[in-house]
């Protein structure tokens, strides 16, 4: 597995400098005192005050009204980038629509537009993609510094989408079909590694070293932060923990696998699952609300929550996370299927184990496309 650090030089912060540096922390750690920044930079108190002087006066950077007492017992005011001096476009794609978002430095949302996609030929969704950075765009005082978007597949370096079966694309260099239309630096990723960014810079992972983003929905997806960076190896957006065995007497999946995470939790799975079973075709929000009366979509139900809980206690036992997020669409699992996940969790523990903190999020296309965005901003200079 490779690591990937997050990248210390985005392209729209400019060449490096000692003040790009600056801004950067600053942005990706939230307002810090003076003290605190220059010991995360190497710099003396000194060279730090040499670098922010001419960062203040332009107005990149401000002192925060939030006085507090430092170590001298004198009052400090932390520093601060100031989240309008740059705005970003993150774009969600998926196989059905587009929905974009512009945004500022802190990912707060200024303007959001969708559309739906008709064609899936690439040249056809890049123009589409285009036409909504730019409706976006109108709301921004300033020139976007860059477009992000992220989808479902994998993608490799440059923007080059390799495979994203939602869309049926196969090596697609999607980046490129976007910066010739639009002039911007552009950044792709794949949408769990997006969501991962957003909750691990934003969320509900701040501030956590070892996280791990747990999504069910189409597919099964898996986010993983260790010491605060984000982990992507060659294999992700192929939805390989899908295929993590979970039930040794469910049904095969595609591949031929009994059990695993795709076939016991997608939603597809659970739909043809209660088809077979209930003899007509449930949706899946139908199928977790007629769980609660028990009969054969409780046990269908159950099934999905006892297996989520086994892979909760399998994430835990090997990453060591901190937190746990749980989310997608079919996230409403985590609700309908409380007593079973529980179940399931205990299942493989160690008795001794104490259990890792979960939280669920429930989250809209905006929210993704925040983090596409936030991949934008961490795009490194070519
Ligand atoms: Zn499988």
């Amino acid at each position: 597995m490779d690591s990937q650090p997050t990248p210390a030089h985005p392209t729209w912060l400019g060449a490096p400098s000692s003040a790009r540096d600056v801004l950067y922390q600053l942005l990706v750690d939230g307002p810090l005192s003076r003290s605190a920044l220059a010991e995360k930079l190497g710099l003396s108190a000194g060279s730090l005050t040499r670098v922010t002087k001419p960062l203040l006066t332009s107005g990149e950077i401000i002192e925060t009204d939030s006085r507090h007492v430092g170590p001298t017992g004198r009052p400090t005011q932390p520093l601060e980038i100031v989240a309008g001096r740059h705005y970003f476009v993150g774009v969600k794609l998926t196989g059905t629509h587009a929905s974009a978002a512009l945004v500022n430095l802190r990912t707060d949302v200024i303007a959001t537009a969708e559309a739906p996609i008709g064609s899936l030929q690439p040249q056809a969704v890049a123009d589409l993609v285009a036409d909504l950075v730019r409706r976006v765009e109108k709301s921004a005082p300033q020139p976007v510094a860059a477009v992000g978007v992220c989808l479902g597949g994998q993608v490799t370096d440059g923007g080059k989408i390799s495979w994203a079966p939602f869309l049926k694309w196969e090596d697609v260099p999607f980046g490129d079909l976007l910066k010739q239309r639009l002039g911007l630096p552009v950044s792709i990723i794949n949408d769990l590694s997006a969501l991962t960014l957003m909750e691990h810079w934003l969320g509900s992972g701040r501030g956590i070293a070892n996280l791990v983003v747990l999504t069910m929905g189409a597919g099964v997806g898996y986010g993983l932060v260790i010491n605060h960076q984000m982990i992507t190896d060659a294999n992700s957006g192929l939805g390989t923990a899908g295929h993590i065995p979970l039930d040794p007497f469910g049904p095969p999946c595609d591949l031929g696998h009994r059990g695993c995470a795709n076939v016991m939790l997608s939603q597809p799975s659970l739909e043809s699952r209660a088809l077979a079973s209930m003899g007509r075709p449930v949706p899946y929000a139908e199928l977790l609300e007629l769980s609660a009366h028990g009969g054969v979509a409780k046990t269908l139900v159950d099934e999905a929550g006892f297996a989520l809980g086994r892979l909760l206690t399998i994430a835990s036992a090997l990453v060591m996370p901190e937190l746990i997020i749980l989310s997608g669409e079919g996230v409403g699992l985590a609700a309908a299927a409380r007593e079973a996940i529980d179940a399931g969790r205990r299942h493989d523990r160690e008795a001794h184990a104490r259990e890792v903190p979960i939280v669920v999020i429930d989250v809209d296309d905006t929210h993704w496309a925040r983090g596409a965005a936030i991949g934008a901003m961490q795009q490194p200079a070519p």
